[in-house]
């Protein structure tokens, strides 16, 4: 096993190609073998090395180098989940903590912050995290520990300015932790913009298969804070399969490929669908006309990512009949796959959802553009 590739000689996506050049020692394969021992032969006097799985599984160093690399941190963590790795972020802290997060984001996240996580302690604040004022407003300098950022947010594509954000958090004494699951870093480097973490819901991009889940966190530094954070995942034991950290591995190899190709076809579906009678609004950071597109240019490079939402003009029967007659989109949850994803949120949320039900969320995968468009354009005629 070699060392990471020099940033500064190799691109992100040269790097990703050949998952950081590592070559295995004992055998020179140039795909790593899959780890499963649960437990390491300790050294006669139980010196330096690795003990046992549930803390220092070697089937996650190179996913985890790989990912850090990605997103110039310091280090990186796998968990068995996105959920895993977000809770992981808010559980390092204590209870009586102030934590602020989006109105609008990530919706098992929000259920559980406003849920479990206030029931254990936290005080939880949701903001509309695209309005700085707002967000200033509700952070309490000195109780306010921790800022959760999802940018672009679920299912709005609300982006916040991620540089704003962490100087109001680092001003108030609190860290700043951005979900970039649907920017991946193809798009965007929190890190490089201030923030202390980043989480992924790997499950998504950058696995990009649809077929296993995972989650992972990037930290700026290996601090007290990711002490804390890699004991609440050895403790509470949400860790990764040694199997799925390899096929995460393997996933992680196309992820520029797979990730321009889905941003390129789905600006051009959301031009097109712009400009479609039964489409009241497209919300997409690619489009000039949209709220964040500002922020979108400013802070992602080489796209604005794969997923977008369409407003049917004519209201939430018009959407959710409109879902039922794709063709070619499948009908279901999730995002990031190769496979087109069609999804009405608010049936999916229920009553307090803050999901408009006219909305229908699209994750566009890599099939032929002009086929996606096809099928959407006669589910929208209907
Ligand atoms: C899916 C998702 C999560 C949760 O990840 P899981 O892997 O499903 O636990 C968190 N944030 C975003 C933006 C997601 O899309």
């Amino acid at each position: 096993m070699t060392d990471r590739h020099d940033a500064k000689r190799w691109q992100a996506d040269t790097s990703a190609a050949q998952a950081l050049g590592w070559i295995d020692a004992s055998t020179q394969a140039v795909a790593p073998p899959i780890h499963m021992s649960s437990t390491f032969l300790r050294r006669a006097d139980y010196g330096a090395g690795r003990a046992y799985i549930r803390d220092e599984n070697p089937a996650f160093d190179q996913a985890e180098a790989l990912l850090a690399h990605l997103e110039g941190g310091a280090g990186a963590a796998l968990f068995a989940s996105g959920m895993a790795a977000a809770t992981s972020v808010f559980m390092a802290l204590s209870p009586g903590d102030h934590v602020v997060a989006p109105r609008v984001m990530y919706w098992s996240l929000r259920k559980w912050l406003l849920g479990y996580a206030r029931e254990w302690g936290l005080d939880v604040t949701l903001v509309e995290m695209s309005d700085q004022a707002a967000l200033a407003a509700a952070i309490r300098p000195g109780r306010t520990r921790l800022l959760w950022v999802e940018s672009p947010a679920n299912p709005l594509w609300t982006l916040t300015d991620i540089a704003a954000a962490a100087r109001l958090a680092h001003a108030a004494g609190a860290r700043l932790a951005v979900d970039s699951t649907v920017a991946t870093p193809v798009h965007c480097q929190p890190l490089q913009l201030g923030a202390d973490l980043v989480m992924h819901s790997a499950t998504k991009y950058l696995n990009g298969h649809s077929d296993l889940c995972a989650g992972a966190l990037v930290t700026a530094q290996e601090d007290e804070a990711w002490d804390r954070i890699r004991a609440v995942r050895a403790n509470l034991g949400a860790i990764l399969g040694s199997v799925e950290a390899w096929l995460l591995l393997r996933g992680m190899r196309s992820l520029f490929p797979r990730v321009r190709q889905q941003s390129t076809t789905a600006l051009a579906l959301a031009q097109q669908l712009a400009r479609h009678t039964a489409v009241a609004e497209v919300l997409y950071p690619g489009l000039p006309e949209f709220p964040g597109h500002a922020i979108a240019c400013a802070q992602m490079q080489d796209g604005f990512g794969g997923m977008l939402s369409i407003r049917h003009r004519d209201g939430r029967a018009a959407a959710l009949a409109t879902a039922a007659r794709v063709e070619l989109w499948q009908r279901a949850t999730s995002l990031g796959g190769t496979e087109s994803l069609i999804e009405h949120r608010a049936s999916i949320e229920g009553a307090d959802s803050p999901v408009p039900g006219d909305l229908l969320r699209l994750s566009v995968g890599l099939e032929n553009a002009a086929d996606l468009y096809a099928d959407l354009d006669q589910a929208l005629r209907g």
